[in-house]
């Protein structure tokens, strides 16, 4: 594994939000305040939807609306449940009949919040969910002077903060989750963006070249392979010419 201490984030995409919201408004705002807050979100508007995306695809959370149509979201709940028992889910519902929240809850729902919220209140309860889902534990990587907070997003070199922008910092988390090991650029793009954003692979490219000058001197770097990826492990100072 490759992080240190005990976390356990290594399964799933701790970087990329579902939103099951049939309320157009509501899972606009979502999404919009999820992705300045640095998540890659994913919006489906209906029951269906959301049972064959988490089928599909790896997702770090679940914010999952009760009154959807063609499923409801007890039912995805429940589907969801027979494959992935790990996965945090956010219940938004707009009723507010107590044995509603149970219900979810014994269906495996994390937590659970009653429309209207403030969006601040929302932002909290995922970092809250995402921090848990990363276990109990630090979820810091620490490789030679970096280290860089899975939850808040924050690198530092020996304390100090190393600015990354947004991109930068979730293609950072992206080479750090395997760690020595080989990530393609079509699993970079898969793994920061959602689906309806086109990133070329020269974006990537783009990332990959300043984050690796801000890396300079922190005893890690990003080496290409051509054709395969990147890959980020211990400096090699001795090959450096
Ligand atoms: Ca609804």
């Amino acid at each position: 594994m490759a992080y240190h201490g005990d976390s356990k984030i290594e399964e799933g995409n701790a970087l990329r939000i579902l939103i099951a919201e049939d309320d157009a408004t509501l899972a606009q705002a979502l999404s919009f305040t999820l992705t300045q807050a640095g998540y890659a979100v994913d919006r489906v508007d209906n029951g269906l939807a959301a049972d064959a995306a988490l089928k599909g695809d790896s997702f770090g959370l679940l914010i999952l609306d009760l009154g959807l149509p063609r499923l409801d979201g007890f039912e995805v709940l429940r589907r969801l449940r027979k494959h992935n028992t790990s996965l945090p889910v956010l219940i938004l519902s707009g009723r507010e009949q107590p044995e509603e929240k149970v219900t979810g809850l014994d269906l495996g729902a994390d937590d659970y919040l009653v429309k209207p919220f403030a969006l601040n209140e929302l932002q909290a309860r995922v970092r809250a969910l995402l921090r848990r889902g990363a276990g109990s534990g630090a979820p810091t990587l620490q490789y030679g002077h970096l280290s860089f907070d899975s939850v808040g997003r924050v690198a530092s070199v020996d304390g100090s903060p190393l600015p990354l922008s947004l991109h930068e910092a979730g293609v950072l988390e992206v080479l750090l989750r395997r760690f020595g090991r080989v990530v393609s650029k079509e699993q970079l793009v898969e793994q920061l963006y959602s689906y309806d954003k086109e990133v070329s692979h020269n974006a990537i490219e783009v990332y990959v070249h300043r984050l690796r000058k801000k890396l300079t001197h922190t005893g890690v770097e990003v080496r290409t392979h051509y054709g395969r990826g990147y890959v980020i492990d211990h400096a090699q100072a001795l090959n450096h010419k």
